[in-house]
């Protein structure tokens, strides 16, 4: 089998309301903006990936990528990680093509991806994950809300100006949801978006004297309370607390892996294949992460396309325990999340979500919706 073509639609998918993620601060977002790319075959095959935008920085990478694609047999995934690699150099962060080639090899062989690494798991546990900061009495209905729609897990943001803003809102959900209820809470401080509006920059302590309080809240766990590659840091405050520390969503590539699970950062491991490498790196990084007594649960705040790759992910491997289910009425919510696919992913009656299961990552793209809303470049 050979690569034939890569068509590439920039799409910007309106959201129904402004969304404010508290990682981008005061920035209102308006789309769910991708790049989405069908790679074809010489034997009518086709696969589907999709990396995340913010304007149209995309648009001079599809002429890249096709010049080292076709041609190239789409069994050969070692091969695209190389090019992946190399596309770096040119400051493109391209893993998400990677996923095109196993929609590809699932489609030729009549798989789901999750079934050919490892057939794991047909459905994970998943948690809302809610994405702005809100008042303590918005957040509380907003937290019933979700239980109500059957999840049994919730990740609050925490990223206040001061510390006992960030504990009270914690404090106030766990005390309306009961101690049943999963709370998991992200400080997002490993990649810092400067540029619209002020947030805090956490520290060894304040991390630590969050992580303490925490504890006392029975949280699930912390995630990103320090800087991406402070290794040190990560790895003393993992030994100074009960409460398990998660991350790594946007670290990359085998050797930055190698350190967090190696110097010992993290209980929990988030690398998102189309962020960190791609689905065989995660399967890759799964394994060093088991090895270790480590969990991998993957970030997921991406796109449809995203989350279902990385659903496939979850599906393969022994260590995943929960997913994220990227959720955040009114503006970020699964219709505009999935608005490239003919159906929308979402859990079923016990709070878990299903993986596709159909060949390759299982989920149908509209193409009628993704011509709607985007440039073909
Ligand atoms: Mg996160």
């Amino acid at each position: 089998m050979k690569i034939t073509g890569a068509d590439a639609y920039l799409c910007h998918f309106p959201l129904p309301e402004p969304f404010y993620p508290s990682w981008i601060p005061a920035f209102p977002q308006t789309n769910n903006s991708l790049l989405l790319m069908r790679i074809t075959t010489d034997e009518g095959i086709e696969g589907v990936c999709a990396g995340i935008g913010f304007a149209n920085e995309w648009k001079g990478f599809p002429d890249l990528i096709r010049v080292f694609l076709i041609n190239r047999d789409p069994f050969q995934v070692e091969e695209a990680v190389k090019i992946l690699r190399s596309a770096k150099v040119v400051g493109f962060r391209a893993w998400f093509i990677e996923i095109a080639l196993w929609d590809i090899i699932g489609k030729a062989t009549g798989q789901p991806i999750y079934r050919l690494l490892g057939g794991c798991r047909d459905r994970v546990k998943a948690y809302a994950s809610t994405g702005e900061l809100r008042g303590i009495e918005r957040r509380v209905e907003d937290v019933q809300a979700l239980l109500e729609q059957g999840f049994k897990g919730i990740k609050l943001r925490i990223r206040y100006p001061e510390m006992r803003e960030d504990i009270a809102l914690v404090e106030a959900v766990r005390a309306a949801v009961g101690d049943e209820v999963e709370l998991m809470v992200d400080a997002n401080q490993a990649w810092l978006i400067h540029g619209f509006g002020s947030y805090p920059v956490w520290d060894f302590k304040r991390a630590l004297a969050t992580a303490r309080e925490l504890e006392k809240l029975g949280v699930t766990w912390l995630e990103e309370p320090l800087r991406i590659r402070d290794y040190h840091g990560l790895a003393e405050l993992r030994r100074a607390t009960s409460l398990p520390i998660a991350g790594g969503e946007l670290n990359e590539d085998l050797d930055d892996f190698r350190e967090l699970i190696g110097r010992g950062c993290y209980d929990i491991l988030q690398p998102d294949v189309t962020f960190s490498g791609g689905i065989l790196m995660g399967r890759k990084i799964a394994a060093m992460a088991e090895a270790a007594h480590i969990t991998y649960n993957p970030h997921t705040w991406t796109n449809g396309v995203g989350l279902a790759a990385n659903l496939q992910l979850m599906g393969a491997i022994p260590n995943c325990t929960h997913c994220e289910f990227p959720y955040e009425p009114p503006g970020w919510v699964p219709e505009a999340r999935d608005a490239m696919l003919t159906e929308p992913l979402w859990i079923d009656g016990d709070g878990y979500i299903k993986v596709p299961d159909k060949p390759g990552l299982g989920v149908e793209i509209d193409w009628d919706k993704v011509e709607a809303h985007s440039e073909k470049i």
